[in-house]
């Protein structure tokens, strides 16, 4: 039902969990895709399967996301698309985290929306439109226990999504989030590295939720696409829980 045909995406974070998944489906569905990641090789993993083209960008530097934009503007012509997706995750309390820490955290997950999405929304606006779809999480909405700083900037992406609808609609640039419950990704095994805790055990307490079990990098994906696409034409603004009811 969904048609990406045409459109020429960007998926931060696109190396591995989450991003991996929705550059996969954006190119199943004939979107033209450039990832952009700090890890090399998963980067170019995804590029390989997905017909895609990969470009290194550390996203909280302004230098490298002018990089991942003019390739896409190269190759492409234009960006429709923008996935504000890569993310890193640092489980401690206000008390425990050190500054260089709190610094990482907001530049990767928050400073890293604001310097994407400016590159390509004037492009957007002069082409009559675009979809950018940023990543929060369910402790965007809520607040969570020893992770203080991840829940602070995606506090602030859920926000900044809000505002950036206000300001970017009448270009018709519908910019919405999802908000992943607990995935199965390398972030949630690092999480429980992190707390010191095995896996299996993380793992299985993240599955207590109404629908009985835990995200697959997929479930977000599918959701990106239809974000993305002309199917979700008047929908923007809007903080989608992507949980099994886990927020609910
Ligand atoms: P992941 O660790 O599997 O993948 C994250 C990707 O981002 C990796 O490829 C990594 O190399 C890349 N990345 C990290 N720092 C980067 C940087 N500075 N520049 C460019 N790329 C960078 O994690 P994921 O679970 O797929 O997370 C994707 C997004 O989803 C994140 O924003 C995360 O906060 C969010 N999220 C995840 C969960 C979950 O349970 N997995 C829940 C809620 C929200």
């Amino acid at each position: 039902m969904i048609s990406l045909d045409g459109k020429r995406a960007i998926v931060t974070g696109g190396g591995a969990g989450i991003g991996r998944a929705t550059a996969q489906v954006l190119a199943e569905l004939g979107a033209r895709v450039v990832i952009a990641d700090i890890d090399t090789d998963g980067g170019e993993r995804t590029a390989k399967d997905t017909g895609g083209t990969f470009v290194r960008c550390d996203v909280s530097r302004r230098e490298d996301c002018e990089a991942v934009v003019h390739t896409a503007q190269k190759r492409f012509g234009g960006v429709d698309v923008l996935f504000n997706n890569a993310g890193i995750i640092r489980r401690s309390t206000v008390c425990e985290i050190t500054e260089d820490d709190w610094d990482l955290v907001m530049a990767v997950n928050i400073r890293s929306v604001m310097l994407m999405s400016r590159l390509v929304i004037p492009g957007m606006a002069a082409r009559g439109g675009g979809s950018i779809v940023n990543t929060g999480s369910g402790w965007g909405i809520r607040g969570g226990g020893r992770a203080v700083s991840y829940c602070a900037s995606k506090g602030a992406v859920v926000n900044m999504t809000r505002a950036m609808a206000i300001d970017h609609g009448p270009d018709n640039i519908r910019v919405n989030c999802v908000c992943p419950g607990d995935t199965a990704t390398g972030m949630l095994a690092e999480e429980a590295r992190q707390l010191g805790e095995s896996s299996d055990a993380f793992y299985a307490d993240a599955a207590d939720r109404p629908l009985g079990r835990i995200g697959q990098p997929r479930d977000i994906a599918q959701t990106v696409a239809f974000l993305a696409s002309d199917a979700s034409a008047f929908l923007s603004g809007a903080v989608i829980p992507v949980d099994g009811a886990g927020t609910a």
